[in-house]
């Protein structure tokens, strides 16, 4: 147990229902004890770990709340020591007084992502699994939220494990080579390791691919919705976001500036721009307006080109900024106001769909196309998708390691293919957390907000 008992406020800063104190180290139950009298008259630690108690809060100054105790023993707690979370009501003045009594009485502050640290420092949460709980409380789309509920279950650490094992048993039979040149002690030959080392690079390339749905699940994507005024755009807006976020009107070019909003599609999570309809302009503000436009086109990694109906001439000067920019495989064209008639698809770019943003009808093949284009379809049917960079820059290092060691094979005996086994092992070991520097796990808990 970590020598420190340490206190914070897990719930978030504001007036709520409740909040809730968690204190963690080997006094937790003692400093409970001093602040929490359960109402039955019976000192706290008579009861019985993991029972909820009912009681009064009281500081120095005598009772200022009252609420309920549970008293998690070590090792059954999240953290892996004896844990205290107390709930007192949700005021702001009410938690400081709990937490201020908590220190009093001998808690020290604890820092950010201090509960989880220890969680992981005793062996209760993998690193990848910690930091699925950051996942977790960070989602704002529903796939996120699975994505990490699923990590927190295991479902990545399993898959690097089996991938760890598997190189692990390679490099042994490697290092029989080593120690008995003579003796044919290895059970595997050189083509054998190079189809295994093939077999786990096939792997690592498979998990190297979900990242770039993970980023867009979780960091986002910045998206912008171009084309022509009047063709729809702020409704479209309007659609995905599923309410009026963007002013919607019947005159051309009042869209002036730029909205963003964040909005999910499917799973992916969208920065997206309603920009200034493009075309040649002469109002001054306008013109202002289309500069953005062409801006967003550049940097926007999705773009959502909305036309009426068809491609007509006064959408080329769009579809050559699209061009210009390199970005017609990042695009999808919208034909919108299908309610209105027939659609032309111009065959211009992979991605065309008819629409109608005005009953919503093509909604689902639109968010169907932004999520292929995010690389939902790269992902495996087993739903481990990479989501943390950390993560994602470990993995490359170990397949590169990989590569390294197959092309040793083919030039150098099998001792120096072992060493780059070993640097894809240390790689993959940074993952799950069997192999990380005291600094990785600082960067790592950086992160997370106190209390967590
Ligand atoms: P923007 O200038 O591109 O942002 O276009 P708006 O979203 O302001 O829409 C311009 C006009 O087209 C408004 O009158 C909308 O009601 C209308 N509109 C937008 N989408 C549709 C659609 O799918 N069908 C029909 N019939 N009208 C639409």
């Amino acid at each position: 147990m970590n020598g420190v008992t340490v206190a914070a406020v897990s719930t978030p800063r504001g007036k709520g229902g409740v909040a809730l104190v968690r204190i963690s180290g080997e006094n937790a139950f003692d400093i409970a004890g001093r602040v929490f009298a359960p109402s039955s008259g019976k000192k706290l630690t008579e009861y019985k770990p993991n029972t909820v108690v009912h009681g009064v809060f009281s500081d120095s100054d005598g009772a200022f709340d009252d609420g309920m105790a549970v008293l998690y023993a070590s090792p059954r707690s999240f953290t892996g020591e004896d844990t205290a979370e107390l709930c007192c009501h949700g005021g702001l003045l009410v938690t400081q007084k709990l937490l201020t009594a908590c220190f009093s009485a001998g808690a020290s502050p604890a820092g950010r992502g201090e509960f989880t640290r220890r969680a992981f420092i005793n062996g209760k949460l993998t690193l990848s699994e910690a930091e699925a709980v950051g996942g977790i409380i960070d989602a704002v789309s529903e796939k996120h939220l699975g994505v990490s509920l699923r990590q927190l279950g295991g479902s990545l650490a399993h898959r690097i494990s089996g991938i760890y094992s598997r190189l692990a048993l390679l490099a042994s039979s490697v290092y029989a080579y080593i120690d008995y040149p003579d003796e044919d002690m290895t059970d595997v030959t050189v083509p054998e390791m190079r189809e295994r080392l093939c077999e786990t690079l096939a792997e690592l390339e498979e998990l190297r691919r979900t990242r770039r749905y993970g980023k867009a699940i979780s960091e986002g994507v910045k998206a912008a919705i171009i084309g022509r005024p009047n063709t729809g755009k702020s409704s479209l807006l309007n659609l995905l976001a599923g309410e009026d976020r963007a002013i919607v009107t019947e005159l051309e070019g009042t869209t002036r500036d730029v909205i963003t909003e964040k909005i999910t599609a499917g799973g992916v999570v969208l920065d997206l721009s309603d920009t200034a309809g493009i075309r040649e302009s002469t109002d001054k503000i306008e013109m202002l307006g289309v500069g953005r436009s062409l801006e967003q086109i550049n940097s926007a990694e999705l773009l959502i080109l909305v036309l009426e109906n068809r491609l007509s001439e006064a959408d080329l000067p769009v579809v050559e900024a699209i061009r210009a920019a390199g970005k017609e495989s990042r695009t999808v064209a919208v034909l919108n106001k299908s309610d209105k008639g027939r659609c032309e698809k111009p065959g211009v770019f992979e991605y065309e769909i008819e629409l109608s943003a005005l009953n919503g009808e093509g909604k689902e093949e639109l968010v169907k196309a932004i999520e292929t284009l995010c690389g939902a379809d790269e992902c495996g049917d087993d739903g481990t998708i990479i989501v943390s960079a950390r993560q994602s820059a470990a993995l490359d290092k170990a397949t590169q390691s990989v590569k390294n060691a197959i092309l040793a094979l083919e030039s150098y005996t099998q001792d120096v293919a072992g060493m780059d086994i070993e640097d894809a092992l240390a790689a993959l070991g940074e993952i799950d957390g069997r192999a990380v520097t005291e600094e990785i796990v600082d960067t790592i808990f950086s992160h997370f907000c106190v209390g967590k």
